[in-house]
């Protein structure tokens, strides 16, 4: 069983599951709507936008395609709806998947789409009427997707680095505690540059201390825009998983410390491919080898993920076959997502039904 264990639900929305939910809810912006024809996009229609046109280290050009789709988050039905496609669709792709939520930005995206300013919604307003049925639909849209498929899927909860507001966020911690059992663990995430900025703001670190005692399995996105140094200043917050951290592959130091403390890094090809093409061609030609088995030749323990399979036109099944093109060591990568599968979820999965 190889599991996807980086995939973010923003961008897991495919072009047909908005042009879908488009016409249920009756989108009539321009980007999902033709007012000359009268007519809704079809998925081909709005997949180019959606889907980056190549690499380029421009992270700017990734974050548009992200916000076009987050268009579609006008109602919380509308992102249930968008949750089970998700779900479905990652199913469909995975032997069983991780999901990362960005709870904070769906919601603010929500207010904004219903013509609201969220900063002047108050705190505890922001988190119980907009933010927890946010996070209601996404974990029911999971539930019913996960007795549907008999697939195994968890939802993480990611907070950006960015961190708009130092209030909104501790109301937002307050709810994510109440509903800590439905969660998987928490994510450190941010797309706005400057990406990988460290150290974290002392607010949103003293937010995840608190958080950490009910969600104890971290994972924080970093060594992917910056250097190894990015790295090594994440490991002070021993997190379990690391989102990317490719630059890992500039300094000895830095691997040997990631194989002595078994800290897990999440490589996603395609995203390195397209998001950090520059970076990515300079560590290929330190090593001779993608990062992928450049890792798995320093005993670092690595799985892989599909990232943000709509705007970086990927699957998990892609990744795969990608994977298997560089030189993976498969049975190694398969041991290593049940390795973590199990640490972050405290159960076991069978081993063995490789495709
Ligand atoms: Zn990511």
């Amino acid at each position: 069983m190889f599991l996807d264990l980086h995939r973010h639900l923003e961008g897991s929305h495919s072009p047909q599951a908005l042009a879908r939910v488009a016409r249920q809810f009756d989108l009539r912006t321009p980007f999902f709507f033709d007012a000359t024809t009268g007519t809704f996009r079809t998925p081909e229609a709005l997949a180019s936008a959606l889907t980056m046109a190549g690499p380029t280290d421009d992270a700017s050009v990734f974050y548009r395609c992200i916000v076009l789709a987050r268009q579609a988050y006008v109602s919380t039905a509308a992102i249930e709806a968008l949750a089970v496609a998700a779900f479905e669709e990652a199913a469909a792709d995975t032997d069983g998947f991780e999901m990362r939520l960005s709870l904070f930005s769906m919601t603010r995206t929500l207010l904004e789409n219903q013509g609201l300013a969220w900063r002047d919604v108050p705190p505890v307003a922001f988190a119980e009427h907009y933010a927890r049925p946010v996070l209601l639909a996404v974990l029911r849209a999971r539930d019913a997707v996960a007795k549907a498929t008999r697939k195994p899927m968890v939802v993480r909860l990611g907070l950006s680095r960015t961190f708009e507001s130092e209030p909104h966020y501790r109301a937002l911690a307050d709810l994510v505690v109440e509903h800590a059992p439905a969660l998987v663990g928490l994510d450190v995430l941010g797309i706005v540059a400057p990406p990988d900025t460290e150290p974290l703001p002392a607010g949103l670190l003293a937010i995840l201390e608190r958080l950490r005692k009910h969600l104890p399995d971290l994972t924080i996105h970093a060594g992917e825009f910056a250097g190894h140094g990015s790295v090594d200043r994440t490991l002070e917050l021993s997190p379990r998983g690391i989102g990317h951290g490719v630059h890992a592959l500039e300094s000895p130091a830095t691997l040997e410390r990631l194989a002595r403390e078994g800290v897990t890094l999440e490589v996603c090809p395609t995203s390195n491919h397209l998001l950090i093409p520059t970076a990515l061609k300079a560590l290929r030609h330190r090593h001779g080898a993608e990062p992928l088995v450049a890792l798995q030749r320093a005993d670092v323990h690595c799985v892989m993920g599909s990232d943000d399979p709509t705007p970086m036109g990927t699957s998990f099944q892609a990744e795969l076959s990608r994977a298997k093109g560089f030189g993976v060591d498969l049975p190694r990568l398969e041991a290593d997502m049940h390795r973590r599968w199990a640490e972050m979820t405290g159960r076991a999965l069978p081993l063995g039904s490789q495709r």
